[in-house]
């Protein structure tokens, strides 16, 4: 037996618990891994109270990222003893998550901890985190270096957010960080925001085009503050859409892309192929800095985070939450 969140259908909606499951409720994947660390994401916290249809199917463990040991494998390239983390993947939403202290799932998105992270830390960058690397990876592509202008992250306080105003800064890019919560001014620019600005400022609804100001921009918020972010980004500059904190509506026009030939990168971190994912890890081994992420996350116990999706939705949740789940 092991401890688990449970989502279960209840009536037209669902209900969360903490309870006990058997190895057999597991499903019959390749790799069975001892869950040590899971995390809450927006999506985990959706799933949690029912705000949203994230799982598809009932009953469902929630946590859409884990991170422990590998106990026994049939998949190639995996052994018992070996430290992983997974992301996305369908986890708490197709295939039971990792809110839990066992899991089994395929090897296919499973990817080793690359050093120096431990467990703990892989579970703190997380899908946040590892989302962040994406729309970092994605403005690389598209030729936005440090010396291209100033880069915008949108929802800065978050999860995404977070860890994508620490990689940008560390990569050298003037950063700015919109925020709901000025009052983390000091937090964002000790991640290395350059400037801290309201996120009142992107939020109305905004003029096709208005001033040129970002070489690149990191949206976790979705809805007029995407569009807006569109709408300001300077000529032949990129914007990456990963997120919908603030609506999934994108009230925009096409002025930006036929008038300032700028790029909209769409983000996704569940289906993302293999070799991006061991790509994306790498890279945050290499260019997170463990210090940066200490100060992104905040710990909780598996009870916890049922009380917690709450106020992650609500946007009061600074950074990363980590879950131990065997407490
Ligand atoms: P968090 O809740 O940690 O962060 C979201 C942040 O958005 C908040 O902290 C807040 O930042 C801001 N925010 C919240 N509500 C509003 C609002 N009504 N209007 C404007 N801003 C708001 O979530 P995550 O960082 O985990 O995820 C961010 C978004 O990215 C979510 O929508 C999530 O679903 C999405 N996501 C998508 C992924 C993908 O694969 N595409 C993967 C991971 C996440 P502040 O207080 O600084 O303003």
């Amino acid at each position: 037996m092991f401890r688990a969140i449970l989502i279960e259908k209840a009536g037209a909606g669902s209900t969360a618990r903490l309870t006990e499951l058997d190895d057999a409720q597991l499903p019959d994947e390749d790799v069975t891994v001892r869950v040590a660390w899971s995390t809450l994401n927006y999506k985990d916290a959706l799933a949690i109270t029912g705000r949203s249809p994230v799982v598809r199917k009932f009953p469902m463990v929630p946590g859409i990222d884990l991170a422990g040991t590998v106990e026994a494998s049939r998949a190639a390239g995996f052994a018992p003893g070996d430290a992983v983390v997974l992301n996305g993947a369908g986890l708490g939403e197709t295939h039971f998550g990792g809110l839990a202290e066992r899991a089994r799932v395929g090897g296919e998105a499973l990817v080793k901890i690359p050093a120096p992270f431990d467990a703990r830390q892989a579970a703190g960058i997380g899908t946040a985190g590892f989302t962040a690397m994406l729309c970092v990876l994605a403005l690389e592509r598209h030729g936005v270096t440090p010396g291209s202008g100033e880069v915008l992250v949108t929802g800065a306080a978050g999860g995404v957010g977070s860890v994508a105003v620490a990689l940008l800064a560390r990569r050298g890019h003037a950063v700015v960080a919109s925020t709901g919560r000025t009052a983390e001014a000091d937090y964002l620019k000790s991640l290395g925001a350059a400037r801290v600005v309201d996120r009142a400022e992107l939020a109305a609804p905004g003029k096709p085009l208005g001033p040129e100001r970002w070489a690149g921009v990191v949206d976790t918020v979705g809805s007029t503050t995407l569009a807006n972010a569109c709408a300001t980004t300077r000529y032949g500059g990129a914007v990456t859409a990963c997120g919908l904190a603030g609506g999934m509506d994108l009230p925009a026009t096409v002025a930006p892309f036929i008038l300032r030939g700028i790029t909209l990168y769409g983000i996704d971190s569940v289906r993302a192929p293999r070799a991006l994912r061991v790509e994306a890890w790498s890279r945050l081994a290499a260019e997170l800095d463990p210090a940066k992420l200490a100060a992104i996350t905040r710990e909780i116990g598996l009870a916890d985070s049922l009380g917690a999706a709450a106020g992650l939705l609500a946007g009061k949740v600074r950074g990363r939450l980590v879950v131990d789940v065997r407490r």
